[in-house]
Formats: structure tokens, sequence, C-alpha cells
């Protein structure tokens, strides 16, 4: 199955162009959407699953037309919104049973088999009989994508999962979607924290008022800021004036001040080494550089 996005187009009653000509195409594994605010992730993650109709362009999903066949390619989404509406007063198992008669399984034999592996595969059998208002962050999140799967969807959609997440849930949470994507599953995972994209997906995007800077695997946008990651080493009177001046990413303090190190041309003044860069520091290299347009075409 394959995702096909043509000429994508979304411009908002006020004016607002929140999509301006997207292309992609997303097959297996799990696809990473990333951006600033305002980047137009969530208008894209809307259009794909329904929920808002495009200004124009094109989106194929298997084959089928987004905008004519929109029931059979509902059912072959699930979706975990950001903002995720549990029942608080279900228990975790009686939530699951709801959401998969609304999902149209009327068999009750059905449902208890189907619950109880995506219980097993979520990591919450043990928390089934618990009510739902008193699970954790991270298990209200996998309780969030145990109901999107209850139907087992092809494609599975999740916005800023991993927001407001332990460092331990959050790893967890990524391992459950690496799990997930290895059984055929696509998922397409909206974030604005590049550690996810980082540790699970192996192709993303990173949109920009409304148009793709970059598409390909994670390590194609790291190879973009090969070149431009320093560390230097600065004392405290000039740390101040270099943090102003620079995009700092990391201060370790050292031996002979501070080990430093910052995105961009090197500064003058300082010996500097070059930094083996990482997804973090092309992200911010682009942030910088590009959404400034301090430095045109760098990623082109
Ligand atoms: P992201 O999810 O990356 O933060 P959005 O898709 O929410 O980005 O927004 C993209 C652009 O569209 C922004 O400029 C935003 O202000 C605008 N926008 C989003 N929703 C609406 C709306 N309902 N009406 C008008 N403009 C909107």
């Amino acid at each position: 199955m394959e995702i096909t996005i043509r000429g994508l187009r979304k411009v908002y009653p006020n004016g607002n162009v929140a999509l301006d000509g997207i292309d992609l195409q997303i097959g297996r594994g799990i696809f990473g959407l990333l951006g600033p605010n305002g980047a137009g992730k969530s208008t894209l993650m809307r259009i794909l699953v329904t929920l808002m109709r495009p200004t124009s362009g094109e989106v194929k999903v298997g084959g089928m037309d987004l905008q004519r066949q929109r029931g059979r390619i509902r059912r072959l989404l699930g979706y975990l919104p950001q903002e995720f509406a549990h029942f608080p007063r279900l228990r975790t198992y009686e939530f699951l049973d709801y959401m998969a008669r609304l999902s149209g399984m009327r068999s009750g034999r059905e449902r208890r088999r189907a619950i109880e592996s995506i219980l097993h595969e979520v990591g919450l059998f043990e928390a089934r009989d618990r009510m739902a208002s008193q699970l954790s962050g991270g298990m209200k999140r996998r309780l969030g994508i145990a109901q999107a799967l209850i139907h087992r969807p092809r494609i599975l959609i999740v916005d800023e999962p991993t927001t407001g997440l332990d460092p331990e849930e959050r790893i967890r949470f990524r391992n459950l979607l690496a799990d997930i994507s290895s059984g055929e599953v696509i998922v397409i995972l909206s974030t604005h924290i590049v550690g996810d994209i980082s540790s699970t997906c192996n192709q993303m995007t990173l949109l920009n008022h409304g148009r793709i800077a970059y598409a390909g695997p994670p390590e194609g946008l790291i190879e973009k800021a090969r070149g431009h990651v320093w560390q230097i080493t600065v004392g405290d009177r000039d740390y101040v004036d270099v943090s102003a001046k620079y995009p700092v990413i990391a201060t370790v303090p050292g031996r002979d001040g501070w080990a430093v190190q910052l995105v961009g041309e090197p500064p003058e003044g300082f010996p500097a080494l070059p930094v083996e860069p990482n997804l973090e520091h092309a992200y911010v290299y682009f942030m910088e550089y590009v959404l400034q347009e301090k430095v045109e075409d760098a990623l082109r």
C-alpha cells in the first residue's frame, strides 16, 4: 500500500495558505512529518484522515482517490489525534469495547478477541480493568493507539503523540510504533520533537510554510548540515557574546571554559572543530538559516 500526494493545496477561507503544493510518496515504515508551528502539519493530517477537503490537488491511497472514495479509505485508517478524548469513567476494556462497537464489530466474541490481542500489543492487558482516568500519561497514549488499531487499519496516523511524556514512556511509545510498522502498517507521525523522528522514522519530510523543504530519509537531512556544525571553547565573557550571535545547540563546561556547539559558519577568532551532525543539528540549521532565509537554497 502506498499514499501518493500530488500538488496538494489548502487555502483557508480567511486566505491563509496552509499547504502550498505538496508532492509526497509515503510507503512502508514510519513516515515522520516535522516542522515548526504553522508549517502545515495538522492541515495535512486533517486532509489525510478525511476530516477536511483540500482546495486542490490529489491524494491516492492504495490507488483509491481520497475525494471520491472517502468511506473505503476511512476504513483503512486509524487516527490518534493530538487531543485524544478518552472516556474517564470507563474502564480500559469498556472503552475499547465501545470503540470496537463504533467501528462496526457486532459480534461479542470477535470484539473480545480483538480487544485482548490489542491490549497485549500495547502493553495494557494488566490495566484492562483500570478506569481510564487512572492511567498514566503514557498509558493513555497507548490506549489511544489501541483504539486507533482496533479495526486493524493499514495506515495509522498519529499527531504529536509523545508531547508531555516522560523519557521512559516516550521510548516505550516509539518502540510500540516501530512494532506496529513492522506489521505492514504505514505509520505517519507528526511531531515537533526531533528525537521522535531520528529514533523511529525511515522516511521524513520537513514542512515549512506549507511547502516541502526536505523529503527523504533522516540521514539525508543530516548530511545537509555537514560542515555547518562546530565546537569552540570560550571563557565566560566570550560565551555571552557567542551565544547572542550564534545558534548554540549545546554547552558543556570544560577545563578551559565552555565547550560550545553551534550551527552555521565558524565564528571568527576562535579555533573551531567540526562536529559530526545529527538530526537535531540539521533541524536547527534549517530553522536558523533556511527559515530565516540566511542561506537560500541550502537544503535544495
Ligand atoms: P502546524 O500543524 O504545522 O502547526 P497548521 O496546519 O495548524 O500547522 O497551520 C498551517 C497554517 O494554516 C498556519 O499559518 C495556520 O495559522 C493556518 N491555519 C490553520 N488552521 C486554520 C484555520 N482553521 N483557519 C485559518 N487558518 C488556519
